[in-house]
This record gives structure tokens, C-alpha cells and sequence, in this order.
């Protein structure tokens, strides 16, 4: 028997005793890697398939191996680059753009508590820009319903905050296991009181939420003007919160600013710990760059490494993208990229802010971010709603365009130029005393850049 036939008959008979989710995560791009007096090495992909083999499948392989093959003594697990004519094969005809080796271990989402076990606080790397949400996440991790009840964290797009969530869920599901954890994007909740409601069954729906020991809600500014699920909400939180049990929120911006919610609701956001991340600094950036690129085990070049982080700034998620296509670009072509050749492949990722940013894009960014139509914000109104976006409006498209004041009155329904350069006067001396809006400003712009 060859190494490749071992192999296959050792994954066919693996199938039949692990659920079909954990045999293809864990033993996709999986083979034999040598098999010399007994010992044998297993390639595996990268360093999470390595743990998960190594901790919890080692000995049902084992067995089965033995079984075939009465020789072997041992086997271990490396985590290898694939050899190249197998890459090959196996990358032909498939699309940089795709999926590539960091999202090739592909977790499931656990059915009853929601949580997605590949966020841990393991891989959650630490640097100034989100440490007190780091600390505030562990901390409540670490005694549920006691250290900071309710948890607040908020911040832009694809800054980790789903990540820190998930992290907080999955580590008390391993040190309190007897806790019943459910973690829930916003929108869920909403959908599925919605359709409680029309099936006129709500009581399913509640006790779901009602029993939990900890609730994870992610992304609450979805809630604006639902008032019914606010309400709904509102009781969820009070009764679980007076059970000393911990609740814990995600928003992209401080509860101040989620607009069209109840006052209620808002001050119990408000209540306990509410921290902030916001944009990851040079370091962290190539921090978190070179803890994902050993995941796979390929190597990025110094260079290359710099020109990512240096171009993107904003968002990690951003950040994880571009290493995806550079590593299946070095895999397809079994090299390290040169600078050139990043360059040349992450054109399209990567672009200098001020070429991104557009005044529709601007004025999208806004109007979603205060979540009004597009035309409101253009409306001739003076109610203060929407005078203060649209003056936002206008100082972001001076500050970010370089737009002259006559293009920016032009642009919102044929003002005239002292209109802008009042706005874009009033908001420029507001920033500096109101570290609100500045917060409100640098979120918005987050919006602009990564969309
Ligand atoms: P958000 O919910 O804020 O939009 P996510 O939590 O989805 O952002 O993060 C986007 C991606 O970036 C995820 O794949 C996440 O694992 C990764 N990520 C974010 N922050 C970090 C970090 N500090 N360390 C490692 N990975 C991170
Ligand atoms: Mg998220």
C-alpha cells in the first residue's frame, strides 16, 4: 500500500466515526508526509488542525492506521507546506479571490449556543487601540454576571468586535460549562420576535432568551426604531439582569448615538462598562499580520508584510483579506511574493484613502450612519435631525475632497457657498470640544473607507 492509499483508507473509515462538519475541517488537505521505522507524519494545513488532531483524534487515527498497517508505532502531526504538484491539482482552475488557506478551516457554529469556536481570546491579539475592551471582555469572561454587568464594547467595522464576543462566549463555555450561553446577532433576534409574533407564539421566543444564564447581543444599533423589539429587549435585559446574570453589547457606535431608541433602553447600555476599540495601530496591524500568516505556515516577505499593514489601516478584517489572496497567490506559484507582485495582486484591496472616498460614498456614509434616506439629508429642512448630519456632510466633503464650498452647496440641493462654509466652520470648531462628535466623525469615516 502507498502512503496516498494508507491514507485514503485511513480518512474513509475516520468518516464513519466523526460528524461529517469535524471530518471536513479538521482533515481537509490532510496526508501522509513520510512513514519511515514505524513513526509516521501526518501533513496537516496549519496550526488549529494540528491541536485538533493531535488533542482529539489521535487515537481513533492511531487505531485505525494500526489496523492497516500493523507496523506503525507512532504517528505525529506537522504542519507542512502542501507538496507542490498536489497544490497544484488542488488549486487549479479556482480563483485567487477564493477562499484560501485561513478560511479553509472552516468552523460551525455550535446549534445551541451560537458561538463559532474559532474566536478565541488565544487569537485575539492585544495592542492600545482595544486593550480596555480586551481587559473588560476577559474580566466579565472570568466571573459572569459580577465584573462589569452589562458589557458595552463598540467600534467600526471589522475592528474584532464580533471576535471579542464570540471569545467571551467560548471561554465560559469551557470554564462554566453548566452556564447556557446564547449569543445572537441583533437582526436575529429581531427576525425571530418578528416572526414569534405573527405566528402569535412569543413564548418559545422568550424563554429562549429568558433561561439564559449569559446573553451575547451583538450589533444593537440594528435596533433603531424597531420600537416592539426594543420593548421586547428591554424586558429580556431586565430580567436576566436582576438575576445577576451577564449580558454583554456590541455596537458600532457608543449607545449615545444609536439613534431612534428608547431612552430606557439606551441608559441600560449605559450602565455598566462601556469601552471602546477603535483603529489598530502600525505594530498590532503587523501583529495580527504575522499571527495569521504562521497560522498557515507560509512566509510573507519583510517588505510585503510592511506594505499591507502600512496600506491597510482600518479594518482588519481588510487586513485578513489581503494576506488570503497573497498567500493563495504564493501557494498557486509555490514562491514568496515579491513586493512587485503584491503590489500588483492587492491593487484592488488597496488604495489611498483619498482615492476611495467620493462624495456619494460620503454622503451614503452619513446618511447610514444617522440612518436616514439619502434625499433626507439633502432635504431643505432646518430640523435639527437632519441639519446636523448634512452639516457633517459638508465637512467631510471638504476635509476628505479637498471640495471647493460652491461644488458642496451645489451638491446639497443648489445651496449656496456661505451655507457650506458656515457648516463646515460650525463642525470643524465642535470637534474640538466635543470629543463625542469627534468619536462620532472618526466612525463615520471608518464607514467611508470600507465600503
Ligand atoms: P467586527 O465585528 O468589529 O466587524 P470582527 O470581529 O468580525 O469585526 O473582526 C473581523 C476579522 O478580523 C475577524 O476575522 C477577526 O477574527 C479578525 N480580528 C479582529 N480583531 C482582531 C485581533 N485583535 N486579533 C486577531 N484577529 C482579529
Ligand atoms: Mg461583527
Amino acid at each position: 500500500m502507498t502512503n496516498e492509499e494508507l491514507w485514503q483508507a485511513t480518512l474513509a473509515q475516520i468518516q464513519f466515526s466523526i460528524s461529517r462538519a469535524n471530518f471536513a475541517t479538521w482533515l481537509k488537505n490532510t496526508y501522509i508526509l513520510s512513514k519511515k521505522d514505524g513513526g509516521l507524519i501526518i501533513s496537516v494545513p496549519n496550526n488549529f488542525s494540528k491541536e485538533w488532531l493531535e488533542n482529539k483524534y489521535n487515537k481513533i487515527i492511531f487505531k485505525i492506521l494500526r489496523e492497516l498497517d500493523e507496523g506503525i508505532r507512532e504517528v505525529s502531526y506537522t504542519v507542512a507546506r502542501a507538496a507542490p504538484d498536489r497544490q497544484k491539482s488542488k488549486l487549479q482552475g479556482r480563483q485567487l479571490e477564493q477562499p484560501s488557506e485561513l478560511e479553509a478551516v472552516k468552523y460551525k457554529a455550535d446549534k445551541a449556543t451560537n458561538l463559532n469556536p474559532k474566536y478565541t481570546f488565544e487569537n485575539f491579539i492585544v495592542g492600545p487601540f482595544n486593550e480596555l475592551a480586551a481587559a473588560a471582555a476577559t474580566a466579565a469572561a472570568k466571573s459572569p454576571g459580577s465584573a462589569y454587568n452589562p458589557l458595552f464594547l463598540y467600534g467600526g467595522v471589522g475592528l474584532g468586535k464580533t471576535h471579542l464576543l464570540q471569545a467571551i462566549g467560548n471561554s465560559i463555555t469551557k470554564e462554566f460549562p453548566q452556564m447556557k450561553i446564547r449569543y445572537v446577532p441583533s437582526e436575529r433576534f429581531i427576525s425571530g420576535f418578528i416572526s414569534a409574533i405573527g405566528s402569535k407564539n412569543v413564548e418559545p421566543f422568550r424563554q429562549m432568551y429568558r433561561t439564559a444564564d449569559v446573553i451575547i447581543m451583538d450589533d444593537v444599533q440594528f435596533f433603531t426604531k424597531k420600537e416592539k423589539s426594543q420593548e421586547e429587549l428591554f424586558h429580556v435585559f431586565n430580567l436576566i439582569y436582576e438575576q445577576g446574570k451577564q449580558i454583554i453589547f456590541s455596537s458600532d457606535r457608543p449607545p449615545k448615538a444609536i439613534p431612534d431608541i428608547e431612552e430606557r433602553l439606551r441608559s441600560r447600555f449605559e450602565g455598566g462598562m462601556v469601552a471602546d476599540i477603535s483603529a489598530p495601530d502600525y505594530e498590532t496591524r503587523m501583529a495580527i499580520l504575522k499571527a495569521k500568516a504562521q497560522e498557515t505556515g507560509l512566509e510573507v516577505a519583510d517588505e510585503v508584510a510592511d506594505y499591507i499593514v502600512s496600506e491597510v489601516q482600518r479594518n482588519i478584517r481588510e487586513l485578513e483579506g489581503a494576506l488570503n489572496r497573497l498567500l493563495a497567490f504564493q501557494r498557486l506559484n509555490n514562491s514568496t511574493a515579491t513586493l512587485g507582485e503584491a503590489r500588483g495582486m492587492l491593487r484592488s484591496i488597496i488604495q489611498a484613502p483619498n482615492r476611495s472616498a467620493t462624495p456619494k460614498k460620503i454622503i451614503q456614509a452619513v446618511a447610514e450612519f444617522y440612518d436616514m434616506a439619502e434625499k433626507e439629508i439633502m432635504a431643505i429642512s432646518r430640523k435639527k435631525e437632519v441639519v446636523k448630519p448634512r452639516q457633517i456632510a459638508m465637512y467631510l466633503l471638504r476635509e476628505e475632497l479637498k471640495s471647493s464650498y460652491p461644488f458642496i452647496g451645489k451638491r446639497f440641493n443648489g445651496k449656496d457657498h456661505t451655507t457650506a462654509i458656515y457648516a463646515c466652520e460650525k463642525i470643524s470648531k465642535e470637534i474640538l470640544s466635543s470629543e463625542f462628535l469627534a468619536d462620532e466623525i472618526t466612525l463615520i469615516k471608518q464607514r467611508i473607507y470600507s465600503g
